[in-house]
């Protein structure tokens, strides 16, 4: 579903984030992606929607060569490949419910189905009654949850979560990965960059492990340690 063949990618300032990645995640899996910070899994995150082109080899996602695929592709990619972030990256300024539509409402989906389709997410995150709070009035927790929430409603394919449980503290983290499993179930395939190791080392999912962007160790059922 998803082959990084030979991928490199090296900053306009020469620094070398990844060097000869080769990998494939199939459909449906749960992996995490681990390392210590500036190992280069945000990179690799990166790549995979187009926010970085790869400086040598390619990134394929389904029959599609991202690198390549043409401008007006990249919207669609997105939709497909949602992405979450440590810091959550809300809109200051809109309630949980507009949060979660914003998105939905930019690429033109009918209001009627935004209208049913915001709640209902919301009550599988287990925010219904948080929908009209602004994210200040948020834990961190629930801001996470808002953030899954508004890329579940896009119904992508694959899940991205870059550092999710970074700024949680422990129960909480545990909180999200159980929601992010959930959705792994559903079907979605999950791709989460982290360097917890308690959180890795208590599932037994396959571990992709990169240093100085380089992928030392790709195990199906791993550890981190
Ligand atoms: P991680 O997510 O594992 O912490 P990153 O992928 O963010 O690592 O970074 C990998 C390396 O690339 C680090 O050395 C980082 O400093 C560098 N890097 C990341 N983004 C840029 C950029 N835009 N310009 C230059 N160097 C970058």
């Amino acid at each position: 579903m998803i082959r990084f063949e030979q991928v490199s990618k090296v900053f306009p300032d020469g620094t070398v984030a990844l060097r000869d990645v080769d990998l494939v995640f199939d459909e449906k899996g749960f992996i995490f992606v681990v390392g210590p910070s500036g190992a280069g899994k945000t990179t690799l995150l990166n790549l995979l929607i187009r926010r970085y082109l790869p400086t040598e080899g390619s990134v394929w996602y389904q029959d599609r060569n991202v690198g390549k695929m043409p401008s007006r592709y990249i919207p669609g990619l997105r939709r497909e490949i949602g992405m979450i972030f440590q810091d959550f990256k809300l809109l200051p300024r809109l309630t949980v419910h507009e949060n979660v539509a914003f998105g939905m409402e930019a690429v033109g989906r009918p209001h009627q189905e935004v209208r049913e389709l915001v709640p209902y997410i919301l009550k599988l995150v287990g925010l219904e009654d948080k929908m009209n709070c602004y994210p200040h009035q948020l834990s961190s927790g629930q801001a996470q949850r808002v953030s899954i929430a508004r890329a579940m409603v896009q119904e992508p394919k694959v899940l991205l979560a870059d550092e999710p449980t970074g700024n949680l503290d422990y129960s909480t983290g545990w909180e999200i990965i159980q929601l992010l499993q959930q959705i792994n179930q559903w079907g979605t395939t999950v791709i989460m960059a982290t360097h917890d190791r308690d959180i890795v080392n208590s599932l037994r999912n396959r571990v992709v492990r990169i240093e100085e962007g380089v992928v030392v160790e790709d195990n199906a059922v791993g550890s981190y340690n």
